[in-house]
């Protein structure tokens, strides 16, 4: 976990206490803090994919591919670095930073996720694939293997159970959306088995052949084409042909708020209590919480409007 990563590798006034920060991930009742911090805690899954799949490809696991793979989950705008404070400082949840863009705006797909807005799977592995040959050209132009830990990141992010959709013979049915789960059960996908390592996490043994494929490529100074037609051959091939030209986004319902959502079906203000009740004692971090709560008065509100003659039976300002 954190211990192989460098305080020294942030200048001083970016530094935290890592120890504190891995801790507090461990609390639900913490609000700011995002998966990333227990994937380190519970093994840091892609710095271990990563690290194998260099062995494999026989190219050497720098601080730069570390930090590149990484870099996703941590975006800075400044070339080269890692932005880890990011994550606590409240730029998660602040529209326009790089931090929240990536992980609920319009770069959800450096996650092989659906950003906002209307997209067709197809248009989600399109702007993957433009991504990713950008970084691959820069890399080679720049002989830099930290934008290649990047593309590694989106292709192992990709066989995740909470990104993706694949079908059992790993063809993807669709791109999921981050905005339209429940952070805590999203995280819960990539957990190593208790008694397990990085390698029984689902998707990770496909994650570390493509890496390896992708790390061969780099090092074999193949062309950004041939990485395209692995990419859209081999690693986003589509279930059937048709999932492509389907609307992308939503989420397996395993990760969904189902809470919060299921008072849609229940279409009533009598259940709007029982609804509440139920988020109330869910294993939710509060922050969830508090998204589900505020969900469930506004579907209900909707439901107000839709149907005016309807009076509540309690009022939802006392929960
Ligand atoms: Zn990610």
């Amino acid at each position: 976990m954190a211990k192989n990563k460098p305080k020294s590798a942030l200048p001083d006034s970016q530094a935290i206490d890592w120890q504190r920060a891995v801790e507090t991930s461990n609390n639900p009742s913490d609000v700011k803090i995002v998966p990333i911090f227990s994937i380190w805690g519970k093994g840091a899954v892609h710095e271990s994919i990563t690290k194998e799949a260099a062995k494999l490809a026989k190219v050497p696991y720098t601080t730069a591919l570390e930090k590149g793979v990484e870099w996703p989950d941590v975006p800075s705008t400044k070339p080269g670095e890692t932005n880890y404070p990011g994550l606590i400082n409240g730029d998660l949840h602040k529209k326009g930073t790089i931090t929240n863009n990536s992980h609920y705006g319009q770069n959800q797909f450096w996650h092989s996720m659906t950003p906002p807005g209307d997209f067709k799977n197809g248009d989600v592995l399109d702007k993957i694939v433009h991504q990713a040959v950008q970084w691959y050209e820069q890399a080679q132009k720049e002989k830099n293997i930290f934008h290649v830990g990047k593309i590694l990141h989106i292709v192992q992010d990709s066989y995740s159970e909470a990104h993706t959709i694949r079908s059992k013979d790993g063809k993807i049915v669709t791109f999921q959306s981050y905005d339209k789960q429940d952070p805590n059960k999203h995280e819960k996908a990539d957990v190593i088995p208790r008694w397990g390592t990085w390698r029984d996490v689902p998707g990770a043994i496909s994650a570390l052949q493509a890496s390896t494929k992708i790390l061969e490529l780099y090092k074999s100074e193949a062309s950004s084409k041939a990485l395209e037609d692995y990419l859209r051959n081999q690693v986003f091939p589509f279930e059937n042909g048709l999932t492509k030209n389907q609307p992308a986004g939503g989420t397996n319902p395993k990760y969904a708020p189902t809470i919060a959502e299921n008072i849609t079906n229940q279409n009533h203000y009598a259940n709007l209590d029982k609804v509440l009740q139920e988020i109330l004692i869910s294993d939710s971090s509060a922050e969830n919480k508090a998204l589900m709560i505020n969900r469930a008065l506004e579907i209900a509100s909707g439901h107000a409007q839709n149907a005016q003659t309807h009076t509540p039976t309690n009022n939802p300002e006392v929960l």
